[in-house]
């Protein structure tokens, strides 16, 4: 048995405000809300993020937030969503089970977007890095 927190929740060992669940995802309200409404979608199995996950993992996930996102914009009133997801602990991951955030946004509501400090590489050499990654990939 993993001991992790969103496996025991999806065990029913921890409890959650569940809002849906299907045989491989369960999505439930974020226990420190940004917005009413924030939700995490999870799939069943565990994997700590998008490094380990098995390939098409995060289809079925995906499905059941494009499904969720209307639903909860509409039944709080939000003006607009943000779908986000943080993978490892460098990029704010806290809770090391793959999750996607919903959180409904509202005009006003005073969270900022990125700060936009860009870093000094040209794109075309960026490019260029990882898409001969990609190629050397697909072989
Ligand atoms: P992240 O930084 O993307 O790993 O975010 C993890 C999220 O999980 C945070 O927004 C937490 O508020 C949320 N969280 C942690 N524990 C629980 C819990 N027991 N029930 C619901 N949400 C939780
Ligand atoms: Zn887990």
């Amino acid at each position: 048995m993993i001991d992790c927190i969103f496996c025991k929740i999806i065990r029913g060992e921890i409890p959650s405000e569940r809002l849906y669940e299907d045989e491989t995802t369960f999505a439930f309200l974020d226990i420190k809300p940004l917005n009413d409404g924030h939700t995490l979608v999870v799939p069943k199995t565990h994997y700590e993020n998008i490094f380990d996950a098995a390939p098409g993992a995060l289809d079925a996930v995906m499905r059941i937030v494009q499904k969720l996102a209307p639903v909860i914009r509409d039944t709080v009133g939000a003006a607009g969503m943000n779908v986000n997801s943080n993978h490892g602990t460098a990029a704010g991951q806290l809770v090391p089970h793959l999750h996607i955030h919903l959180i409904p946004r509202f005009a006003d509501d005073g969270y900022r977007h990125w700060h936009r400090e860009t870093p000094t590489t040209p794109l075309a050499e960026v490019r260029q890095r990882i898409t001969d990654a990609i190629y050397v990939a697909e072989k």
